[in-house]
């Protein structure tokens, strides 16, 4: 769970002023937020540890305030969320932790393919859930003023009463930079509320505890209306020429879709009284999908429809189903992350300097791919994708 967007003005305010009076000013912030924080009945020794800061967090003030360069294609996000690697490897996470899902699933309702699937999105299965330390992130957002700053408080708040309730050690409180945490990226009020203890140890601990991290993502889902045995989506053909309701929340009977003409691409029947709606996220050139109200759930869990077409995506790839039938709109599709580390080797190779090669495509390796585009006379995009890979000799 992300939360993403936060107007930028009140950062550039904060960074106006002298640095003697910013200083000043969170210090006299942080204060209070101690006070407040006393007041809610957490710890002294643990107020004292967790707020002992002296300036803000200068990287999540500069990731809090990053504007995407653009919005990146769908068919880029999902050539590395939902790539090779990520099928495999959640393969073989769920067969280690086979118990505990078919325990999850039985308890929560929950298919265990959907619940490998939140685990391999939000962390890579455990592997990355970040390394901001919350009190500092939060007091940070809290401190540097804005229409948010309630929100802020109430997450820093709720980040202390985990610990404060013994669930976990200051140690563990590391995440996103926007507060989100454990190995199913959970926000602290969330975690207050909905996290349980798994493996019966009797502390919820998301951070360390792979069932803690599973139970609690499927108690998530139950809370956010999973139906237990229906689907998320199923890919479909539309007809040419198709002017009805679109759109997830525009929900009709799988009866109705047959009547205007769609069909599965599986080649099923489609029909029945379970209520979908229709989505194209690439218009009406690329796949299409009707989606249930399971999909309505994952969409719940962190808000983006990208976001829950790549969980019901991988979830399906976990259970064996293949890649979608109908191809993304575009002659030079996305990378998965191997080839995306590949395609920066690449580019070191010939000269350019697109930073680390980490598979991951930051501002650098976007100008680096611009410029070896320009020199190899292919439209300039700026994408890790395929056309460039191949030019420069991938394979
Ligand atoms: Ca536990």
């Amino acid at each position: 769970m992300r939360h993403l967007l936060f107007s930028a003005l009140a950062v550039s305010l904060a960074l106006a002023l002298p640095a003697q009076g910013r200083a000043a000013g969170f210090a006299a912030c942080v204060d209070g937020l101690k006070r407040a924080a006393g007041k809610a009945g957490i710890r002294q020794s643990v107020v004292r540890e967790a707020l002992g800061i002296a300036e803000p967090d200068a990287r999540v003030l500069r990731l809090s305030t990053v504007q995407p360069e653009r919005r990146i294609p769908i068919w880029d996000y999902l050539a590395f969320v939902v790539d090779d690697q990520r099928v495999r490897e959640g393969k073989a996470a769920m067969r280690k932790h086979g118990a505990t899902l078919r325990r999850a699933e039985k308890r929560y309702g929950v298919n265990r393919h959907v619940i490998a699937a939140i685990w391999g999105v939000e962390t890579d299965y455990g592997k990355t859930a970040g390394r901001n330390f919350l009190p500092h992130a939060l007091a940070t957002l809290t401190c540097r003023g804005g229409r948010r700053e309630a929100f802020w408080r109430r997450e820093l708040l709720a980040a202390l009463r985990i610990v404060n309730a013994r669930d976990l050690p200051l140690a563990k409180l590391y995440g996103s930079w926007a507060g989100a945490f454990g190995q199913t990226q959970f926000m602290p009020t969330t975690y207050r509320r909905l996290a349980v203890d798994f493996d019966g140890d009797g502390r919820k601990d998301l951070v360390s505890s792979v069932p803690d991290a599973l139970g609690s993502a499927a108690n998530y889902l139950r809370r956010a209306g999973w139906r237990t045995g229906q689907p998320r989506l199923i890919e479909v053909r539309v007809p040419g020429g198709y002017r009805g309701p679109e759109g997830r929340k525009r929900k009709a009977a799988l009866d109705s879709w047959a009547s205007r003409g769609l069909e599965r691409t599986d080649g099923r029947r489609l029909g029945g009284k379970l209520r979908a709606g229709l989505l194209r996220p690439a218009g009406p050139d690329g796949p299409a999908f009707l989606t249930f109200r399971n999909f309505d759930a994952l969409y719940a869990y962190n808000h983006a429809e990208t976001y829950a077409l790549a969980v019901a995506h991988l979830a399906d790839r976990l259970a064996g189903r293949g890649p979608f039938r109908a191809a993304w709109p575009t002659d030079d599709p996305g990378l998965s992350r191997l080839e995306r580390r590949r395609l920066q080797e690449l580019l070191i190779a010939g000269g350019y300097d697109p930073g680390e090669p980490d598979g991951k495509i930051g501002p650098k390796s976007r100008a680096a791919i611009r410029e070896a585009e320009k020199n190899l006379g292919l439209p300039v995009t700026g994408r890790a994708a395929r056309r460039l890979y191949r030019a420069l000799g991938g394979r």
